[in-house]
């Protein structure tokens, strides 16, 4: 087990961790502050929204995981909109990430998208109010759509939890957009191309986002669409 799987099995199941996990987490101390601050920020989440917070992170309030369906539509919006923001507002450290060098971002998120193959195949999430909320509360003012949303994770980033989105463009060309809440990025963008992917991270919002797509052309593209579409406040 490396630490980006235990991370994704800590952020699925943060209270019934398989065996090899834990034997993850008894070397690494990454892994194991990691682990820690998911704990404190279930424990947060539920004293902000003063309800006994299910098992799991603000995630499980958003969705029924096992079987897919959203439960947010029963969930009431405040509640859900309160959890993204707990979750999103909450960075926590990852150390060997923190001197990143030039074009570590973009770099990063291509290998992110790399490594969630099933987020091109699987509809998850794909609720245009709940991206519109995402955004907003991220920082993002959608002057007009981006396309169609096809599937949304709360996912482990380089400096905490952050949005994973893809949406098809009204080209019909996919593209992967990634939140994430870090306020580190000097440059006004970072480009990377790794494996057939390109990737272009920008500063805006609570801290930067990463468009992903299979081609320099669509990058392109893609890159024009959400400037032109979403004002960042900072
Ligand atoms: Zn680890
Ligand atoms: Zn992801």
């Amino acid at each position: 087990m490396n630490c980006l799987e235990f991370r994704r099995l800590k952020l699925a199941e943060p209270r019934g961790l398989p065996h090899d996990a834990l034997a993850h987490m008894s070397e690494c101390a990454t892994c194991r502050n990691f682990a820690a601050e998911i704990n404190d920020n279930e424990e947060r989440l539920a004293a902000a929204l003063d309800v006994p917070v299910p098992e799991g992170l603000a995630e499980r309030i958003i969705l029924r995981r096992k079987t897919g369906t959203p439960v947010f539509a029963k969930a009431s919006p405040r509640l859900w909109a309160m959890a993204a923001t707990v979750v999103l507002t909450f960075a926590f450290g990852f150390q060997q990430w923190r001197d990143a060098g030039s074009q570590e971002y973009a770099r990063l998120a291509i290998e992110h998208v790399m490594h969630e193959p099933e987020s091109f195949t699987t509809a998850r999430l794909a609720d245009p109010q709940l991206f519109h909320t995402v955004m907003q509360n991220f920082g993002g003012e959608m002057q007009a759509s981006l396309g169609k949303v096809r599937y949304m994770k709360l996912c482990p980033v380089p400096e905490g939890t952050g949005w994973h989105i893809v949406f098809e463009t009204e080209q019909g060309e996919l593209a992967t957009l990634i939140l994430i809440p870090a306020k580190r990025m000097t440059s006004q963008s970072e480009q990377a191309t790794v494996g057939g992917w390109t990737a272009l991270a920008r500063p805006g919002g609570q801290g930067y986002y990463a468009v992903i797509t299979s081609s320099p052309d669509t990058l392109d593209k893609v890159d024009e669409l959400v400037r032109q579409r979403v004002r960042w406040r900072s």
